[in-house]
């Protein structure tokens, strides 16, 4: 509905939001401009309306913002030559193409007859000459089907399909003599081998294919957008001949206007006799303008203007640094401080105090390419020198590109050296960080001591290491009760009476071992194996599974049904086989009944318990919270 209702609003020329008022703002300043006049050496295009004025501006994600005549179709001209160019590397690859056609400027107009008599061949795609030599290798059994084929690319670009302007075909067919020349002088000096007449006839016809503002800006988004199109999803251009496009533009795509245009407006451009502009923004946005009237270097007045103020207005020169590598590390936090879930007995918590440090998380944000991962590759180094674990949460990282992977590389290998581990989370076999993962898996074969799902796994991981490393982890499965926290200070005596209590119990893997809700009847202390302790989280009919903790051998669980007698708060599932002590809750009250001396200690060291996990609680609040 309220999409509906911005319809129409736009359609009435109100503008619907920020950049949408933006644009109309702007189009209505540069409306008032009435230089330049329109092109007359191609009969057809001198009967087009003057006061055309059309501006849009698509995103990389599809998103296309308009103002003034958008829809209104005319013909592309020499905008043309940036898709067949890139067509042509695609088709033939860099350096085939490069043997047909040039990249250096020449300082000259579009229709200009200066050769590059050197090289034997076209300075550059951009100019007539060029684009008459790309146009040559077009693909294709018969004329018919070059001429498909040269449609579909543009269409490809365009997200719809598009078609010849005739009367503008043949108006240029029948008058165009100086191309017609410059495609015999290049036959004559073998710069082409075909007859010029079959090559006119698919450069002219290329040129006259009709496109709108819209249409424009979206292909000089799916540019932008490392050659795909935001809104049909198609590949426009392979990935890697993009920036080759790109590069002749900026350098070539405005002629003898290039240099100044590079300097003032600063994006990869093309224009086109019909009144036609695109621009690009890298990786942001593509701009179509479209308004006949042409200065003296054959470029829309309109348009030119529209790409500077877009420029100057928000910055988009594509020199200007928009990348800043310094926030790259988000926060480091160490494993003293911030510990997995998984709960501990007194004893390996103490290894976590003292050693825990060992274990350094840190928390990575942004994008990662040369200059990023070269700052994160420093501060790791740094913080290697005093811990042995490092933890790489990748979570908000949402690209890793070739040059950082290299270098990530490297620095496995100068860790390993060092003996120094580096973990990695969040890096998923799809998804931005799919390339990493490849990597990573070629490297190491196996990624279960390498990637981890969540910083938490990661943090167990490495905390079981520092632990086993202390040789704390003992077999628990014949332990002595008094050994227990739970019973600490008891008498031999009263851990006879305890040990009536107790009851051994084993636990599959996967087994339900408490159930939420349940009667509590039980504590349990885990002998061997581990669990899981988790909380299902119901909302809008869906339940989520939340991982609170997890238990290992000498921990006990359940014992708030001691205190309050309660039902369960959580599920405890065993994650491999359990082997466990249950004490009967209603026999462990009767003791104490009997023998309140006993019930005063377990519930004293309940309590010292309590309070050690709410201070280590508060202690990372604080830690991340700082
Ligand atoms: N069809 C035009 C020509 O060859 C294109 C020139 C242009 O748009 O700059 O003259």
């Amino acid at each position: 509905m309220l999409k509906k209702i911005e319809q129409v609003l736009h359609a009435a020329g109100v503008p619907t939001g920020p950049i949408d008022q933006y644009l109309a703002a702007l189009y209505a300043r540069i409306a008032q401009i009435n230089d330049g006049s329109v092109a007359t050496y191609i009969p057809e295009l001198a009967k087009v309306d003057p006061g055309l004025f059309g501006i849009a501006i698509a995103t990389v994600d599809g998103k296309v913002y308009t103002a003034g005549d958008s829809e209104h179709e005319f013909t592309i001209q020499s905008i043309s030559k940036a898709f067949i160019y890139g067509h042509v590397l695609d088709q033939y690859g860099r350096e085939a193409v490069l043997k047909h056609v040039g990249v250096e400027p020449t300082g000259e107009a579009f229709n200009s007859i200066v050769l590059d008599e050197v090289a034997n061949r076209p300075f550059n795609p951009m100019v007539n000459s060029g684009a008459m030599a790309a146009a040559e290798i077009i693909k294709g059994e018969t004329t018919e089907e070059r001429i498909a084929n040269m449609l579909d690319v543009l269409s490809r670009y365009a997200g719809r399909s598009l078609s010849v302007d005739e009367d503008v075909f043949r108006s240029e067919q029948a008058t165009g003599h100086r191309n017609r020349a410059i495609a015999y002088m290049m036959l004559n000096s073998g710069m082409i081998h075909s007859s010029p007449e079959s090559i006119l006839d698919i450069y002219f016809r290329q040129c006259a294919v009709k496109v709108t503002c819209r249409d424009l800006a979206l292909m000089a988004a799916s540019l932008a957008n490392d050659g795909i199109n935001p809104k049909t999803g198609a590949t426009a251009l392979p990935r890697d001949y993009v920036h080759d496009v790109l590069t002749v533009m900026n350098s070539c795509g405005m002629y003898n206007f290039a240099g100044q245009w590079s300097y003032e407006v600063g994006m990869p451009a093309k224009s086109g006799v019909g009144g036609g502009i695109i621009a690009v923004i890298p990786g942001q946005v593509g701009i179509g303008v479209f308004s006949p009237p042409l200065d003296r270097h054959g470029h829309s007045v309109r348009g030119v203007r529209v790409c500077r103020e877009i420029s100057e207005t928000f910055g988009l020169h594509v020199f200007r640094n928009h990348t800043y590598t310094g926030t790259v590390v988000r926060r480091e936090l160490y494993g003293n401080v911030v510990r997995s879930k998984r709960l501990r007995t007194a004893e390996e918590r103490k290894v976590l105090d003292e050693q825990g440090a060992k274990i350094c998380l840190i928390e990575v944000q942004g994008g990662l390419f040369f200059g990023s991962a070269e700052r994160l590759l420093r501060r790791i180094d740094e913080l290697a020198a005093e811990a042995e674990y490092l933890i790489l949460d990748l979570r908000r990282v949402h690209e890793v590109d070739q040059a950082a992977r290299r270098l990530i590389m490297e620095l496995i290998d100068w860790l390993a050296e060092r003996k120094r581990r580096l973990l990695f989370t969040h890096v998923t076999t799809e998804g931005p960080l799919a390339p990493l993962h490849a990597m990573l898996k070629e490297r190491f074969g196996n990624l279960s001591e390498v990637l981890f799902e969540h910083r938490d796994t990661a943090l167990e991981w490495c905390e079981k290491q520092l632990i086993t490393n202390a040789s704390i982890g003992r077999d628990l499965t014949k332990f002595s009760l008094g050994a227990l926290r739970v019973f600490n200070g008891l008498t031999s005596d009263e851990l006879k009476i305890i040990e009536t209590a107790v009851r051994p119990l084993v636990f599959e893997k996967g087994q339900t071992i408490v159930k939420e809700g349940d009667e509590a009847r039980l504590f349990f202390v885990i002998a061997r194996g581990t669990a899981t302790v988790s909380l299902r989280i119901r909302k809008d009919d869906e339940e989520r599974v939340v991982r609170v903790a997890s238990l290992g051998p000498g921990l006990s669980f359940g014992e708030m049904a001691l205190l309050d007698g309660g039902k369960r708060s959580a599920d405890v599932i065993a994650d491999e086989r359990v082997v466990c002590y249950g004490f009967s809750v209603e026999h462990l009250r009767e003791i104490g009944r009997q023998h309140p001396h006993v019930f005063t200690v377990i519930l004293g060291n309940m309590m010292r318990d309590f309070s050690e996990r709410l201070r280590h609680a508060n202690d990372e609040i604080r830690a991340l919270e700082g």
